[in-house]
C-alpha cells in the first residue's frame, strides 16, 4: 500500500504519522512544494521578529521522518489522474499512488486594485515561508509601510513591521477590528491597543488604488477616503481561501466548491483521494458549506483522515470553535459562537477599568454558548466543558477560577468580575450579544 500527502502542514504531517502508527509496513509519501519539513505556520512571526530561527519552527526532529520511514518529496504536484492513480509534479516525476491525501492549505487572496499589478516589488502577503524571506527581504529598504486587511494575519505582520521599526499605516475595511471574530466593544479595546503601539490604525478605509515607482517598487497607496499613503512595503492580509486553483485543471479534478468537496469521511468525488485540513469542504447538517481555517480544526481533520484512509468508519463533527492567539501583548481565547449570533442570545461583558482586560460569555437558553477572554489568560478545555454541559452562566461565574491560567490576573480581580456579574443580574439589564 502506497499512501501520497500532498501538503506538509498540520493536516498532512498529522495524517503521515497516525498512518505509520496503525501500519508499520506501508509506504508513506509526504509531498511539498514550500518546505522540506513540516513547520509551524502559527509562529512565522517570531521568526520574522527574530525570536525563533527558521529551524524553531520545525516542531519534529528531522530525524523522525527517517525513523518513522516517512519520504518527503520536494516540488508542486500539478496533475491528478485518478484513473491512473497518478500525479505529476511540475519537474516532470511521476509518483502512483493506492490512497491519496490532498492536504494542500490555504492560499492568500488578492484583488485586483488599480495599479496592483505595475507593483513587482515590494507587495507581500504572509502566510507561507517564501512569504517570510520575502518580507524579510524588503524589511531593509522599508521605512514606511501599509498593511491592509484587519484579522489575525494582518495584525501579525503589523506587529514585525513595528518590531523593525517600520511605520505602518494599517487599512481595515470594517467598521470595527476583525468583526469576523470580535464583538464592536472587544473589537475597539484592541485597536486602541494597536494604536498604542504607534500604528496608525484606518477604520473603514479600502484601498483604491497602488501606484509604483518605474523601477516597479511600491511607492504609495491610496485610499477610498482621499488618503495617500506613502510606502515601500504593501501587506495584503485580506483572507485565505483553500489552495485548489491547481487542481481546476488537472487530468481529473475533484468536486470543488470554494474547497475540495468532503464528505463526513473526507472522501472527495474521486475514489480512494481524500482531503483534510484548510482545503477541505464539508456539508453542515443544514446543507450550508463549512471550511475550517484553524490550526486545531486541520489536526484533529488530518489524524481523523488518515483513520479514514486505513478503512476505519469515520463521521467527522466539526468541534466547537475555538481560537488562542495575541494582538500585540494582548492574549485572546475564543471559544464557541461569539459573532453572528442569534436575536435571543444576551452576554455579560466585563471590561477593567483601565487595562486592555475583558470577559465576555455569552449565554442562550439559559446555557452558556461562548466565551470571548481578552487580556488574560484561560484554560478553554473548562469553556468547551461547560458549554457541552450546557452550564447556566450564573454557574459559569461562579466557577469561573478554575479556567483561570493566568496567576497575575488574580482572585481579586476575579471579586470584581463576580460583582459587576451580580450588578448584572440584579439590574436585569441581560442584554443582546
Ligand atoms: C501567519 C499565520 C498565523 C496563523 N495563526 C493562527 C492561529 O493563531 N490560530 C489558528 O488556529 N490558526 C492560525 N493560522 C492558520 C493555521 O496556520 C492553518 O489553519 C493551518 O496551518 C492549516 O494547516 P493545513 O495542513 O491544512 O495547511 P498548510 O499549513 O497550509 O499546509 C499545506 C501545505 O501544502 C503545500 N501545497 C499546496 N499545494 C501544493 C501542491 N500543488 N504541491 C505541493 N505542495 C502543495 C503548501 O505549500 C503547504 O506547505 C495562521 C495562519 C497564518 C498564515
Amino acid at each position: 500500500m502506497h499512501y501520497v500527502i500532498i501538503g506538509n502542514g498540520v493536516a498532512g504531517i498529522t495524517a503521515a504519522f497516525t498512518l505509520r502508527e496503525r501500519d508499520r509496513h506501508a509506504r508513506i509519501t509526504v509531498i511539498s512544494g514550500e518546505s522540506d519539513y513540516f513547520i509551524s505556520r502559527t509562529a512565522l512571526m517570531y521568526a520574522y521578529m527574530d525570536r525563533m530561527n527558521l529551524r524553531d519552527l520545525e516542531p519534529f526532529e528531522r530525524k523522525a521522518y527517517d525513523k518513522q520511514k516517512i519520504d518527503r518529496v520536494r516540488g508542486w504536484v500539478r496533475d491528478l489522474n485518478a484513473d491512473q492513480r497518478q500525479i505529476r509534479l511540475e519537474d516532470g516525476r511521476k509518483i502512483i499512488y493506492d490512497r491519496l491525501l490532498l492536504a494542500v492549505g490555504s492560499a492568500p487572496n488578492r484583488f485586483q486594485w488599480p495599479g496592483l499589478n505595475a507593483a513587482k516589488d515590494g507587495v507581500v502577503h504572509f502566510v507561507s515561508l517564501q512569504h517570510l524571506a520575502e518580507c524579510e527581504g524588503l524589511t531593509p529598504s522599508t521605512k514606511r509601510a501599509v498593511v491592509v486587511g484587519g484579522g489575525l494575519i494582518g495584525v501579525e505582520l503589523v506587529e514585525c513591521l513595528v518590531h523593525h521599526g517600520v511605520e505602518v499605516d494599517f487599512l481595515v475595511r470594517e467598521s470595527w477590528y476583525w468583526p469576523m471574530a470580535l464583538a464592536k466593544e472587544e473589537g475597539e479595546l484592541i485597536a486602541n491597543h494597536i494604536r498604542r503601539h504607534g500604528v496608525k490604525l484606518h477604520i473603514e478605509h479600502e484601498v483604491n488604488a497602488v501606484r509604483a515607482d518605474a523601477s516597479g517598487r511600491v511607492v504609495s497607496v491610496s485610499t477610498n477616503k482621499g488618503l495617500d499613503l506613502p510606502c515601500q512595503m504593501l501587506g495584503i492580509c485580506i483572507g485565505v481561501r483553500p489552495a485548489v486553483d491547481w487542481l481546476k485543471p488537472v487530468t481529473t479534478p475533484p468536486e470543488i466548491n470554494r474547497g475540495i468537496k468532503v464528505n463526513q469521511s473526507f472522501q472527495t468525488t474521486l475514489p480512494d483521494v481524500f482531503s483534510a485540513g484548510d482545503c477541505a469542504e464539508f456539508v453542515r447538517p443544514d446543507g450550508s458549506p463549512l471550511v475550517e481555517q484553524i490550526w486545531y480544526a486541520a489536526k484533529r481533520q488530518g489524524e481523523l483522515a488518515a483513520r479514514a484512509m486505513l478503512g476505519d468508519a469515520v463521521d467527522y463533527k466539526p468541534s466547537l470553535f475555538y481560537n488562542s492567539a495575541k494582538f500585540f501583548d494582548i492574549e485572546y481565547t475564543t471559544v464557541g459562537d461569539v459573532t453572528r449570533l442569534p436575536d435571543d442570545a444576551t452576554s455579560f461583558l466585563h471590561r477593567l477599568p483601565g487595562d486592555a482586560v475583558s470577559i465576555r460569555v455569552i449565554e442562550r437558553n439559559g446555557s452558556v454558548i461562548g466565551f470571548n477572554m481578552l487580556g488574560s489568560r484561560w484554560d478553554h478545555t473548562w469553556f468547551e466543558r461547560w458549554i457541552h454541559e450546557r452550564r447556566s452562566m450564573e454557574d459559569v461565574m461562579q466557577q469561573l477560577h478554575l479556567a483561570q491560567f493566568d496567576v497575575e490576573f488574580g482572585r481579586v480581580r476575579l471579586d470584581g468580575v463576580r460583582a459587576a456579574f451580580a450588578e448584572y443580574l440584579k439590574t436585569g439589564s441581560r442584554r443582546a450579544a
